[in-house]
């Protein structure tokens, strides 16, 4: 238990509510972790990741809170489309590493200063959700302490309920280490937008169903200062054409999304 060197610090989730103290750290060496586990302090040891939870998901209070859990680490294999990212890795650094050899994460939620730990232990999912599922369908592996301090990898086929206990468990089948998912080819990072403003509520359900887009659909709320309710549909789709190199003429003007941008040739 020496190894862990924290701090006393106060901790909220995303929405800054209920504050408590906790003693927060990391990372330490994968020995000093399994021994800090196994020692069953008190109150447990919890990994955090951006904190981006609204809630208190994140905090442990008078326990221990490892934050980062990990060091930030990736391996992609762009053969195969998948890559190995440690637990603390976000999906901002993920991002731009895969998305100029024509890949992406296969679900993008709303925000993407989240970690991989944080996005597994979620279960997160993306505006794909309803044609691709959330981030647990496209896990092949995960590398796990569990709550003894053994070192275990859970697959959805040898290890089904353990596996299944940690997507979506909110870190309490122990620590993530690391994580193996699928990617999804691109051929370009930017998307083309449908908009289409909707007659009522029901021509915007009906959109929605309509939308063959893996992306999207984005409804708008319908604005309710009408007895009828009118919708307003976004439906996105990934452009299937190689990116235009941003110097060319008639280029599309750089959006905050073009950092992503791959470069020419590779799209
Ligand atoms: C602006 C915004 C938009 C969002 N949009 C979406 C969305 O579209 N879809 C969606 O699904 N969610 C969305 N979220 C919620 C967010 O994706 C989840 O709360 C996610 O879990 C945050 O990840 P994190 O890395 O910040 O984890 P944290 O908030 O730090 O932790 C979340 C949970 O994961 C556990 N955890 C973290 N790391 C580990 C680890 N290494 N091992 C074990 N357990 C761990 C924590 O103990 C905690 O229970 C959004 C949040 C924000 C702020």
């Amino acid at each position: 238990m020496s190894a862990f060197t924290g701090t006393c610090q106060m901790l909220t989730g995303w929405g800054r509510a209920v504050p408590s103290r906790a003693m927060v750290g990391g990372p330490i060496d994968l020995d000093d972790l399994q021994e800090l586990v196994a020692s069953r302090p008190s109150r447990g040891v919890l990994g955090r990741g951006a904190g981006r939870s609204y809630g208190d998901a994140a905090q442990n209070m008078d326990g221990y809170v490892l934050a980062p859990v990990t060091r930030s680490h990736m391996e992609l294999n762009v053969a195969a489309a998948t890559l190995r990212a440690s637990a603390s890795t976000s999906f901002t650094e993920m991002l731009a590493a895969v998305v100029p050899h024509g890949l992406i994460l296969p679900v993008l939620p709303g925000t993407r200063h989240l970690t991989m730990g944080g996005a597994v232990a979620a279960d997160v999912h993306g505006k794909n959700q309803r044609r691709d599922g959330s981030i647990a369908a496209w896990i092949d592996e995960i590398e796990l302490i569990d709550g003894r301090g053994s070192l275990r990898t859970l697959t959805p086929e040898g290890d089904p309920g353990a596996f299944w206990a940690t997507v979506g468990g909110m870190g309490l089948t122990g620590l993530i280490l690391a994580v193996t998912i699928r990617l999804l080819r691109i051929r370009s990072a930017l998307l083309e937008v449908t908009s289409r403003r909707l007659a009522d509520l029901d021509a915007l359900l009906a959109a929605l169903d309509e939308a063959e887009s893996r992306l999207p659909p984005a409804a708008r709320p319908p604005r309710a200062r009408r007895p009828v309710l009118r919708g307003h549909a976004l439906v996105g789709a990934r452009l299937q054409q190689p990116v235009v190199p941003q110097s060319a003429p008639g280029a599309p003007r750089p959006g905050r999304s073009d950092a992503l941008l791959p470069p020419a040739g590779r799209g």
